[in-house]
């Protein structure tokens, strides 16, 4: 394509609300807007994306440093929108509201009756265990929704020094809401003081901790009051056991035991779809240097930059432009630079955009039938016979 076509026009300086060096470079480059929507030249790098991506492997084909799990795809950078745990040795990794952790249980110990328990202004976990003057570990926390589908009243218990993720208990039971002072009061409980025990009607759902977790205190149903050596499976029947819990960094990954570390990260794709434009992003702040882009082959909007210098006896310029057309015959993804610019702003225009491969039509060069080739990564230009351009850029 042509450069007048594509209406390219790059930036001297960096945007000030530039998020990252990447986005700074796509926004010099004609690429997108600082209001972050894609212009043509944009478009065609996406366009190539889309045609790499459906081979195998194509982060690897990009050239992409990637953190990937079995359906999600993650790319780190400080000014992602994600909070993702990961753990080095095994590789596991996954966004901070579905990641697992590996859970300890309590020591064996053996199931105590029942106590009721006065426990005044005690309505939250951390009242309550200084309270008993006991860790958090050893009480149940409540939380009571309704889900949206059928209405039904929804009672979890994860263990009280433990927090719960939303998203896993979407992903298993659907939609949500936290349950209304009416609905809590139909189904027999009292907020703050709740528990699972002598309740009607409800989904009774606990975090797989807590079978394994003997004798936690929890609410009595009754304002002011608890209950001592509570046993899930004994006192009250969960319906659902499963994990419920949020992860957070410094737990153990639940495969090795490794200890997870937290990244800001971008998701790059999930489930065979892909995010292209983040995938840009992400390319550009990978490739580089001061100058501007550096795209790798795979993952250019086009393999070659064809530019002139014009002329004292020669027209280079028509030469260019018959150049151009033999490579768009024979398959070569070329951008020609045709505008009547000096030589100068073109080359630095070439080294902000970051095709891969720069061809300059010269007068000098081209008495011997030659042209000048420049690899964007390599300082150094070589000289090259128009028959040999060919044969190398088809390659
Ligand atoms: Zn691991």
């Amino acid at each position: 394509m042509k450069y007048t076509d594509l209406k390219i026009q790059t930036q001297r300086e960096a945007p000030n609300n530039a998020r990252t060096e990447g986005f700074a470079f796509l926004v010099r480059a004609g690429y997108m807007t600082r209001e972050n929507e894609l212009l043509p030249l944009g478009k065609q790098a996406i366009e190539a994306l889309e045609r790499v991506s459906k081979e195998i492997s194509f982060f690897f084909h990009i050239e992409l440093p990637i953190i990937d799990n079995s359906s999600e795809t993650f790319f780190e950078s400080p000014a992602g929108s994600q909070e993702i745990l990961q753990c080095e040795k095994c590789g596991y990794a996954a966004r901070k509201e579905v990641a697992k952790a590996k859970k300890t249980p309590f020591s064996q110990e053996t199931q105590l009756p029942i106590q009721k328990v006065e426990t005044p202004e005690s309505s939250t976990i951390e009242a309550l265990a200084n309270f008993l003057n006991i860790p958090k570990e050893k009480t149940a926390k409540a939380l009571m929704y309704t889900r949206i589908a059928d209405g039904r009243f929804v009672f979890i218990v994860v263990r009280g020094d433990m927090q719960m993720s939303e998203t896993k208990l979407k992903d298993l039971i659907g939609e949500i809401r936290l349950a209304t002072v009416e609905e809590v009061l139909k189904s027999g409980a009292v907020a703050g003081y709740a528990s699972p025990i002598g309740l009607k009607d409800a989904l009774i759902i606990v975090d797989d901790l807590v079978p394994q977790s003997p004798n936690l205190v929890a609410g009595a149903n009754e304002a002011g009051f608890h209950l001592l050596n509570t046993n899930s499976g004994r006192d009250y029947a969960p319906e659902i056991t499963a994990d419920l819990t949020l992860a957070k960094e410094g737990d153990a990954c639940f495969i090795c035991g490794e200890t997870l570390t937290g990244h800001r990260a971008e998701i790059l794709a999930s489930e065979n779809r892909f995010y292209f434009d983040e995938i840009l992003l992400a390319l550009a702040e990978t490739h580089h240097d001061e100058k501007g882009l550096t795209l790798p082959k795979s993952a250019a909007p086009f393999t070659v930059y064809l530019m002139q210098v014009p002329g004292k006896q020669m027209d280079t310029r028509s030469k260019a432009e018959e150049i151009y057309n033999q490579l768009q015959r024979a398959g070569v993804s070329v951008l020609f630079d045709d505008r009547d610019e000096r030589a100068g702003v073109k080359f630095n225009d070439a080294d902000l955009i970051g095709c891969p491969i720069r061809v300059t039509v010269g007068e000098k060069a081209l008495q011997n039938g030659m042209v000048e080739l420049k690899q964007r990564k390599e300082k150094e230009n070589q000289l090259i016979s128009l028959d040999d351009l060919f044969s190398h850029l088809k390659k």
